[in-house]
């Protein structure tokens, strides 16, 4: 298949770089989690990757160089995290960690291995500067420990004088912990993270009162005036991952994106050739779907989404050279 053959029929190249979920075991209850701890989001199942499965994947699969290892759950549960580390670092392959993590309970060996291993970024899920702000919306989370693992990974960032991992406070705002935004900036500076605000995906849950503020701040108050004013969705880079970071669950589902919970594109990538998988019909059909090149089909998982609707009903598509300059990596 020549390359304007690919373009033609939504086919993508071996990817460089994937999202493979390597955990989905959480001991947080996040009222809107979109993850395995959400209501009605059983396609992701509760569980983790092993370190051979890894390896094995990783062994049938050269091509890649890039690895973003979490998503919907926690990637320190998984007790074989270090050695995923340190083999993906072997082979040369850089690890991320942008999808997001608590940090309330993670090994020494692996706050060591973020680090040791070179892994790029770490994405920390931080609502709030005090214990009580934190644990209303990250329900059953200790700010004090996450605390002392941020401050774990820059003193082992100090000793092997690197500076890897970058570290991210995110902080999605809500009407209970606004007040607590600028306390929540000083914090990140002080554990050397950069900070970053995220919008609620549900506006009408503990919405923003001081609007303003989050307009000044960040352009717009919620997902709903991001969407007015760009007339594009908040999570359109999530559609952009079927062609540069396309996602499988730690149990080998192929689920093309982070946003699909409804269904899956293939059963198991690891039974089978991953370039195949993430070419097979559905897959293209999906991709050209977004692009406005075939019409709306009831089995692609993107029907169900505020992603696609938004998408069609600005007849805003996505385009080639979104795909091409897309950087899945950008930490911010
Ligand atoms: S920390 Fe993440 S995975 Fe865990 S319950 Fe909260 S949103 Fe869900
Ligand atoms: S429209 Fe499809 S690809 Fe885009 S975010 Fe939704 S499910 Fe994912």
């Amino acid at each position: 298949m020549n390359i304007t053959q690919a373009k033609m029929d939504g086919a993508i190249k071996p990817p460089e770089s994937i999202r493979l979920e390597i955990c989905t075991l959480c001991q947080l209850q996040c009222p809107l989690c979109s993850g395995p701890r959400g209501k009605n989001n059983s396609i992701y199942g509760q569980g983790y990757l092993s370190f051979e499965k890894f390896n094995a994947f990783m062994d049938k699969n050269p091509y890649i160089r890039r690895v973003e290892v979490a998503s919907q759950g926690e990637v320190f549960l998984n007790n074989d995290l270090p050695r995923i580390l340190e083999s993906a670092y072997q082979r040369n392959i850089t690890t991320t960690i942008n999808g997001g993590a608590n940090l309330n309970h993670a090994a020494d060996e692996a706050l060591e291995a973020l680090v040791k291993f070179k892994t790029e970024v770490v994405r920390c899920a931080i609502d709030g500067a005090t214990q009580e702000t934190y644990a209303t919306y990250r329900v059953g989370g200790k700010l004090k420990n996450v605390i002392e693992n941020i401050q774990k990974i820059n003193t082992y960032k100090e000793e092997y004088q690197s500076s890897k991992p970058d570290l991210i406070f995110q902080f999605i705002v809500f009407s209970h912990n606004e007040y607590e935004i600028d306390r929540a900036i000083v914090l990140a500076k002080m554990l050397k993270m950069k900070f970053t605000f995220r919008l609620n995906k549900i506006s009408d849950f503990m919405p923003v009162k001081n609007r303003d503020r989050l307009r000044k701040a960040f352009g717009y108050a919620d997902r709903e005036e991001y969407l007015e004013k760009l007339q594009k969705s908040y999570i359109r880079d999530a559609c952009l991952t079927l062609w540069n970071l396309p996602q499988i669950n730690w149990d080998g589902k192929l689920l093309g994106c982070p946003c699909n919970r409804w269904g899956f594109y293939e059963e198991n990538v690891f039974n089978g050739n991953l370039a195949t998988c993430l070419n097979n019909e559905r897959m293209r059909y999906a991709r050209q779907m977004l692009m406005g090149k075939k019409p709306p089909r009831d089995d692609i998982f993107c029907m169900k989404c505020s992603g696609y609707r938004s998408i069609k009903e600005y007849d805003n598509w996505i385009t080639e050279a979104e795909i091409r300059t897309h950087r899945p990596f950008k930490n911010e």
